[in-house]
């Protein structure tokens, strides 16, 4: 026993062991310390033997994060996935920032300048509609922040068809109502009427709430008042309008006519929109804050927008993005079903060649992440045996596809056309 417990082999041997220089390098002497410490203490507790530590530890390593993921679920904004992947300009400029940048500085001038004031810039461009705008953590803190600026202590005023649960168990009211503003819930599930919002408005109301219900439809005997109606109601009452756009569209997009943007919602009235940065704007996570410069200005001067305020690498690549031609999930939008299809031949035959079943197919892919729910986009994937589907996720890159009858599809529609090769590859490899 005691010569089988001094036949353990020593941490310093086993981390300085080559086959542990790699998992050093990656995840840091401390957590690969821990993996051969608990491999040691199986082999003192008889669990394994002293000859098996080594292998142990090595198959007990954390994996150091964030791993590649080709997105072959077929569902563009894929929430498990990180949303967007960013455009190459935004890649870029998130690497620049990454450095020591000119954040808060003003270089012609050399004084003090606002805070990532060319990202603010290049998103007030983008929406002329707004008067002002404002750039926090995500559109989750933006609707924090207008609820606490605008509503501590007061009422919001909300549909009851339109308190979301936007995903993981996070729901708007509770956010709202945790800022310190009292809900007021009007109309029903299904219809809400102008005159819900007219007769729950009063002295005690600090905004009143529109919510696009993103990741879900209503069909059926529905109504609720346009942000038009709803803008006509506030004004009057001189009760601010916030309107939750969600996805991020800042202009209309002609693929996805029942998904609300930005720009019309301000035109139609709206005092301040908020949105999501990385859904369909195709940005990093952000919250934009679009509207009436006396608001967005009450909004940026409260305390709490401080403790909300986006990081430098989010601010460059959103700048970017608002200038890149084309971002990766616009492309994944526009492209022709005909296309795909044909990268779907291509590589079903390049995989069938080597010897591995492939089939390319129709499909149907979504836009997911909480935007144009019920929306169809037709594509095309490539379908391989369901075998497969752990080895793929399991492979690096890893690949996530989705099953459907038994087969195992790799849905082209969100794969950048240059990932193709890759997808390729990795198929090949988790056949081995
Ligand atoms: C996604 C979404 C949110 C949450 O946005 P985050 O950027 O994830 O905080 C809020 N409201 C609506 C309508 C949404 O679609």
């Amino acid at each position: 026993m005691a010569d089988s417990l001094r036949s353990i082999p020593r941490t310093d041997d086993l981390l300085n062991d080559p086959g542990f220089a790699v998992p050093v390098a990656s995840l840091g002497r401390e957590r690969v310390k821990a993996a051969i410490r608990q491999a040691q203490r199986l082999a003192r507790d008889g669990a394994i033997t002293p000859a098996d530590v080594r292998a142990t530890a090595l198959a007990n390593l954390p994996l150091a994060g964030p791993c590649r993921v080709i997105n072959a679920t077929g569902v563009l904004l894929h929430t498990n996935l990180g949303r967007a992947p960013l455009s190459a300009r935004a890649i870029e400029a998130v690497a620049v920032a990454a450095g020591v940048t000119d954040l808060e500085l003003d270089l012609a001038t050399g004084r003090r300048g606002r805070r990532g004031r060319t990202a603010l810039a290049a998103l007030a461009a983008a929406v002329p509609a707004a008067q002002d705008v404002h750039v926090v953590n995500n559109n989750a803190a933006a609707l924090v922040l207008a609820a606490t600026a605008l509503a501590r202590g007061r009422e919001i005023v909300v549909s009851r068809g339109e308190l979301v649960e936007i995903g993981n168990g996070f729901r708007l009211p509770d956010l709202l109502a945790s800022t310190g503003a009292r809900l007021r819930e009007v109309g029903t599930t299904n219809r809400t009427h102008p005159r819900d919002y007219a007769e729950a408005m009063g002295p005690q109301t600090g905004l009143v709430l529109k919510v696009h219900p993103s990741n879900y439809v209503i069909e059926g005997f529905v109504s609720a008042p346009t942000v038009a109606d709803l803008a006509e109601i506030c004004r009057q009452a001189e009760v601010p309008l916030v309107a939750d756009v969600g996805s991020g569209l800042l202009h209309p997009e002609p693929r996805l006519p029942h998904e609300p943007d930005a720009t019309s919602w301000l035109k139609a009235g709206a005092d301040v929109v908020t949105a999501s940065g990385d859904k369909l704007l195709g940005g990093p996570q952000c919250g934009l804050v679009l509207g009436r410069v006396d608001l967005v200005e009450l909004l940026r001067g409260h305390p709490l927008a401080r403790a909300l305020r986006a990081d430098k690498l989010t601010l460059a690549a959103l700048e970017a993005t608002l200038s890149a031609e084309e971002t990766p999930v616009q492309a994944a939008l526009q492209a022709d079903p005909a296309v795909l299809l044909e990268r779907a031949w291509q590589l079903a035959a390049k995989l069938t060649a080597v010897g591995v079943p492939a089939q390319a197919v129709s499909t149907t892919a979504a836009v997911g992440g909480g935007g144009a729910p019920g929306v169809d986009l037709p594509s095309a994937a490539v379908a391989v045996p369901e075998t497969l589907a752990v080895p793929l996720r399991m492979g690096r890159p890893a690949v996530l596809g989705r099953l459907e009858r038994a087969r195992y599809l790799l849905d082209l529609r969100a794969v950048v056309p240059t990932e193709d090769k890759d997808l390729f590859a990795a198929v090949v490899t988790a056949c081995k």
